[in-house]
């Protein structure tokens, strides 16, 4: 029999547009390995840029599948402090940045503080979010309104969206 490790299943969306984003992303998929159990790892999407200000060069974007026994805020602590170690600095929304690591789910958990928000807000109307999280499960459904990623990635705009690589962790 097989025993299900204690904790949680969250699901976390990395991105990249900014220095080295390939290996960037692979140094980030390691030290998730701090917070959690990393079980699960989509494809690697090379995607243009959604919002923010112009001219930024196109992102890498992925998602992982970890099981931590943090709780939902101080996991977010734990990426904010990993997009830090990456060199990530906060000046103006949406701009290109060396690291972005969004916590997308928390289990079913549906939560709205100043700080911190699961599920992530925007998640479900983003493509470069959701066909990651399609490789992981198509069948996870939204916490609150129940719509799976596959529903949510056949309505949504995939312009822009293409597959950069099938494995891209670990380093090969
Ligand atoms: P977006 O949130 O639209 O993807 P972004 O990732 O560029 O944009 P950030 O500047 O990285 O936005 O984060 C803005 C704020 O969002 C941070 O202060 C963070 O605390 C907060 N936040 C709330 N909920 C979440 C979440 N589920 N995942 C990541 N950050 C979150
Ligand atoms: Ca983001
Ligand atoms: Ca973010």
């Amino acid at each position: 029999m097989t025993v299900p490790a204690p904790g949680t299943d969250a699901t976390i969306a990395l991105g990249a547009n900014l220095g080295d984003p390939l290996s960037t992303l692979r140094g980030a998929a390691a030290a998730l390995s701090r917070l959690g159990t990393v079980s699960a790892w989509s494809r690697l999407y090379r995607t243009a840029p959604v919002g923010g200000p112009p001219g930024q060069p196109d992102y890498l974007n992925a998602a992982v599948l970890l099981r931590t026994t943090l709780p939902a805020r101080d996991l977010l602590r734990g990426l904010h402090s990993l997009e830090a170690q990456a060199g990530r600095q906060r000046r103006e929304r949406w701009e290109a940045r060396v690291l972005d690591l969004d916590l997308i789910t928390y289990g079913t958990l549906v939560h709205t503080t100043a700080d911190l928000t699961v599920p992530h807000p925007r998640a479900w109307d983003r493509a470069f979010v959701l066909a990651p999280l399609n490789d992981l499960n198509p069948h996870l459904p939204h916490p609150r309104t129940g719509e799976t990623v596959a529903a949510a990635l056949a309505r949504a705009d995939r312009r822009g969206l293409q597959v950069h690589a099938d494995t891209w962790f670990p380093a090969q």
